[in-house]
């Protein structure tokens, strides 16, 4: 078996901490959150023998990755995710499950598109940066070769020179519009790869930090060898992941309570508490793994002294403008040429549409049952009131679906016989602001740590994989604190290929 743990040679090992294999002196733990980094922190902590309880608000595992069921056996989730081959942590953590991930099923083609019929494929690259880049490029109907004499070569060359985390910092006052204004994209390429990358952060590029963009080509692009592929779950995400992911931490001890809101934590010399149900839980630790606006509240609310500028910064974290997701059980099926993910540019609101019966296992019976299709629309980075405003809300929903009948000609004469929408602005908004004001896993307080994908990490690392290494590292810090082993993590290389 190779020692990597994807195809990468280039891959890093970063050893935890180490120390005793299980925690010598009986330690308890409470994980306030069971979306991604919540779930990583609690299974990290209960392998080394901390007694964890996991707590969470909703009725489901999963967070902003959860699924449920509705009526007749369809589910409904907070939409199409991408499990990329570089979320070393994240697959890690799955492997619990399944050591071989027989779960997750390849998306061979993810072609982006537009409307003058301009469209890039990421599949069949060589698999070596550079010449995955170079081949992209020479493949791609965006670069012609006018337009690459434009490019600013030495900002293209930084692409090269990251070097994390330094680079994070490097870009601070500078957001991702800026950095592609300045090296001088060709319009179509922006419009097509990059714009479509930054609104997948939930974010319009003017207000999406450079670093972070410059952060994703690297992990996606010219710094690692898994490319821009991804995997999906065979079957919604509560049946597919969360479920037994659940039933293994249970099996490691974890009490794992749905249905609990933490209502506020406190934090004591020799110990830390939360309050739930106006009950109060106590323990020598808590890892703080919620969301970023519930995070905001519940720090907000923290009492204690010397806290003060670190509170401030984490009030300082926004949260990304709402987003749209539009579920479409469709009477006739897509045609069957239709990938199972294509992202857009150029149409409207439109980010992207998923097939979901292409690699769904549920969505793949209704279809066949009912001679149609299961069909996925977003909107990320929406204006404001969408979040508020019913009128606004219909007229996005009213033009995505008016945008997939352009993109796929054959829905329009397709009845709706189901339809689920789905707002939220519950995304964090990675800003041009100062990378280091940021608040990282480490609290003033020993006894305190937070995770999950709003919180700032050392390593290439986004979205998903972020939540995952936070929790890994949340833990570490923990373990570390209590003189037992942590947990080894992996990233894509910390350096460019032209990085000193
Ligand atoms: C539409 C959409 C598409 C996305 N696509 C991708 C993608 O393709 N690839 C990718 O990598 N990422 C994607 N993401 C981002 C990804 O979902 C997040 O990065 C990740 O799920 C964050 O995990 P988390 O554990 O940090 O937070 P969350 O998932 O938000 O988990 C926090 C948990 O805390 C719970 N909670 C909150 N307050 C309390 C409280 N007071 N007490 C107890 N529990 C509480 C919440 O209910 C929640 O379950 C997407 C997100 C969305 C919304």
């Amino acid at each position: 078996m190779s020692q990597y743990p994807g195809r990468d040679r280039r891959a890093v090992r970063h050893r935890g901490p180490s120390g005793t294999p299980r925690v010598r002196d009986p330690r308890t733990a409470l994980v306030v959150g069971g979306g991604i980094a919540g779930l990583t922190a609690a299974t990290a902590l209960a392998e080394r023998g901390v007694g964890v309880t996991l707590l969470e608000s909703g009725d489901r595992l999963g967070g902003r990755v959860a699924a449920w069921p509705l009526d007749d056996g369809r589910t409904m989730s907070r939409g199409f995710h991408a499990f990329f081959r570089q979320y070393y942590n994240l697959r890690g953590l799955l492997a619990r499950i399944d050591p071989q991930l027989g779960f997750l099923v390849p998306i061979e083609d993810y072609p982006l598109q537009r409307p003058d019929g301009l469209r890039d494929s990421f599949t069949g690259l060589a698999t070596t940066p550079p010449w995955s880049v170079m081949q992209f490029v020479l493949r791609s109907p965006s670069f012609t070769l006018g337009s690459l004499a434009k490019v600013d070569v030495a900002a293209a060359l930084e692409l090269l020179r990251v070097r994390f985390p330094d680079t994070y910092s490097a870009y601070d006052g500078e957001s991702a519009a800026q950095f592609l204004d300045r090296l001088r994209f060709p319009p179509d390429a922006r419009d097509l790869a990059l714009e479509v990358f930054a609104r997948s952060f939930f974010a319009d590029p003017k207000e999406f930090a450079a670093g972070e963009l410059v952060a994703m080509f690297h992990t996606y692009f010219m710094g690692s060898a898994e490319g821009l592929l991804f995997d999906v779950p065979d079957d919604d995400y509560d049946t597919a992941l969360w479920a037994p992911l659940g039933r293994h931490v249970a099996g490691l001890g974890v009490d794992v309570q749905l249905g609990r809101t933490v209502e506020s934590i406190g934090l004591a010399q020799g110990s830390a508490c939360v309050v739930v149900d106006g009950e109060q839980l106590d323990a020598d630790a808590v890892v703080l793994a919620t969301d970023p606006r519930s995070s905001r509240a519940l720090i907000g609310e923290l009492g204690g002294s010397g806290l003060g500028g670190w509170q401030r910064r984490v009030a300082g974290t926004v949260n990304a403008p709402p987003f749209v997701v539009v579920r479409l059980w469709l009477d006739r099926p897509v045609d069957a040429e239709r990938p199972a993910f294509v992202g857009t540019s150029g149409y409207g609101p439109l980010d992207n549409v998923s097939v979901l019966e292409r690699f769904e296992a549920g969505a793949a019976r209704w279809a066949e049952a009912n001679g149609g299709s299961v069909v996925e629309l977003h909107a990320y980075a929406c204006a404001p009131e969408v979040a508020t405003d019913g009128a606004a809300r219909d007229a996005v929903v009213e033009r995505l679906e008016s945008e997939l009948h352009r993109i796929f000609p054959e829905t329009r004469t397709a009845g709706v016989a189901h339809r689920e929408v789905l707002v939220r602005d519950d995304c964090t908004l990675i800003g041009p602001q100062r990378w280091m004001d940021r608040p990282g896993v480490r609290t003033p307080s020993p006894r305190l740590v937070l995770a999950g994908d709003w919180v700032r990490c050392d390593y290439p690392v986004a979205l998903m994989e972020r939540a995952a290494t936070t929790g890994f590292v949340a833990a570490n810090a923990l373990l570390e604190g209590w003189g037992a082993q942590g947990h080894d993590l992996w990233t894509v290389p910390m350096t460019g290929i032209l990085a000193r």
